[in-house]
């Protein structure tokens, strides 16, 4: 068995939607594959923490992120309130869980499913997973200006006209 993550959470019944009105992005942004695709080969050694909005869940994590991504799927819009999603993932064991969330698991248009752990106080979403190897956080939870950029964008067919991203940043349809 890998790792654990949320030695102290508590799971609520799961609710599971179909995202009919648009692509979401199970498949191509968080995909599993990009996992072997570290940004370095040994992570380097950080400590963060993610917090929810009123500080009862977060999420520290011991390592840099070995992917920070930009989705600007519809899903992604509806989930954050903003026009794109920003989320970085990290290797499972380097992330400990502290807190209580809900769940709520996306399907994706090919069957694949992310669960959501969200604070049930104040509904801000944590952390997320869409296998045992990584974790994924949404990087606006690190309130942290300086944290690494993103390398991926995902899902530019959506992209509201005006969203500008850095120059060097890998674009996917
Ligand atoms: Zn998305
Ligand atoms: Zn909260």
């Amino acid at each position: 068995m890998p790792p654990r993550v949320g030695k102290q959470t508590r799971n609520a019944p799961v609710r599971q939607q179909r995202v009919r009105q648009s692509r979401a992005c199970t498949s191509r942004s968080l995909e599993s594959s990009a996992v072997s695709e570290p940004l370095s080969m040994q992570p380097a050694m950080t400590t963060r923490t993610a917090s929810c909005s009123c500080g009862q869940l977060t999420a520290i994590v011991t390592e840099d992120p070995i992917r920070v991504a930009v989705c600007h799927c519809l899903a992604c819009q509806r989930r954050t309130g903003s026009v794109f999603g920003a989320q970085a993932r990290f290797r499972s064991g380097a992330v400990s869980i502290e807190g209580q969330s809900q769940q709520y698991v996306r399907v994706g248009d090919e069957g694949s499913k992310i669960t959501f752990n969200f604070c049930p106080t104040c509904g801000a979403t944590v952390y997320y997973r869409i296998d045992e190897e990584s974790v994924a956080i949404p990087v606006g939870a690190f309130a942290e200006p300086s944290f690494p950029p993103p390398t991926f964008s995902v899902y530019e067919e959506r992209k509201h006209a005006w969203v500008g991203l850095p120059d060097n940043i890998e674009h996917m349809a």
